[in-house]
């Protein structure tokens, strides 16, 4: 039976709270239908509901239904389509990047990785091809990339807009972070120094590294170690413009990523 937008809409809690971003459980009933916005967005779902919504969406998407979500290749395929359509000339000088002599590309950095993001594709200065993750990430940082300077004002992930949904993935990443390092601040300051982390200071934090993980995306690190009955807490700080040149899910690529190589792991087990 067709499971269309008012049917999804009844079935959502109907408080308009906002918490998907979309204002209204209408309008997040709309982007369901439409644009295959995921259902995890509404974070007011008991799970029951939820997977008995996403069986219904399944089956009306097999019958024609609605908007299939994009797999990662189509993902890729776009992106690689709006890199074609694009100014590279002016999004490198956005994204703090360096047009290629022919102007077909776009070197960046990423962590201690250099890449060559294309027209035709995105590949690394040295090691393995990037796996389609990064891929991914780094033509959204380049076709997103405002150009605009940091605020200079550091926020927790929570704290950005529609983010609600990702930010128990995000804070897994910290907390990684901070069980490797328990009782051992001189080897995150090392590790640290490994990714290019300067050492900062902010707050209370027993550790402060600041990160330049892309030309124009910074991230902070502080670290409070264990004490008595409380394990050691990490947080990561980003510059309130970041939505500037990622977007939320492309952050949390970007937390697992960043732990991943803190914790001297490659990038090939980190997927969005
Ligand atoms: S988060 Fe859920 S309940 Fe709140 S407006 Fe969005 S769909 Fe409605």
């Amino acid at each position: 039976m067709a499971y269309k937008v008012i049917d999804i809409y009844r079935d959502l809690p109907r408080t308009n709270c906002g918490d998907c971003g979309r204002g209204s459980c209408f309008a997040f009933a709309s982007a369901v239908y439409l644009e295959a916005f995921p259902l995890e967005n509404c974070p007011h779902l008991d799970p029951d509901r939820h997977r008995t919504m996403e069986e219904q969406l399944a089956q009306g998407r097999e019958e024609g239904e609605g908007r299939k979500p994009a797999s990662s290749e189509q993902a890729l395929q776009a992106l690689r389509a709006t890199v074609a359509g694009a100014d590279l000339a002016t999004q490198a000088e956005r994204c703090g990047g360096t047009l290629t002599a022919d102007g077909r590309g776009v070197a960046l950095r990423f962590l201690d990785s250099g890449y060559l993001a294309s027209r035709d594709d995105v590949a690394a200065d040295a090691g393995d091809e990037p796996t389609i993750w990064v891929k991914i990430f780094l033509l959204i940082y380049l076709t997103r990339a405002s150009g605009r300077s940091p605020a200079g004002e550091w926020v927790a992930y929570r704290e950005l807009p529609n983010t609600v949904s990702k930010s128990t993935s995000f804070e897994a990443c910290a907390a990684r972070i901070a069980v490797q390092f328990e009782g051992d601040p001189a080897g995150l300051a090392k590790a640290a120094a490994s990714l290019g982390g300067e050492p900062h200071r902010f707050g209370s934090a027993d550790g402060c590294f600041r990160f330049q993980v892309l030309p124009r995306v910074p991230l902070l690190l502080l670290f409070w170690d264990r004490e008595e009955e409380f394990p050691a807490r990490v947080s990561l700080l980003l510059d309130r413009q970041v939505l500037d040149y990622l977007d939320q899910e492309a952050i949390v690529f970007l937390a697992e990523a960043f732990a991943s190589r803190l914790l001297g792991k490659d990038l090939n087990g980190v997927a969005a």
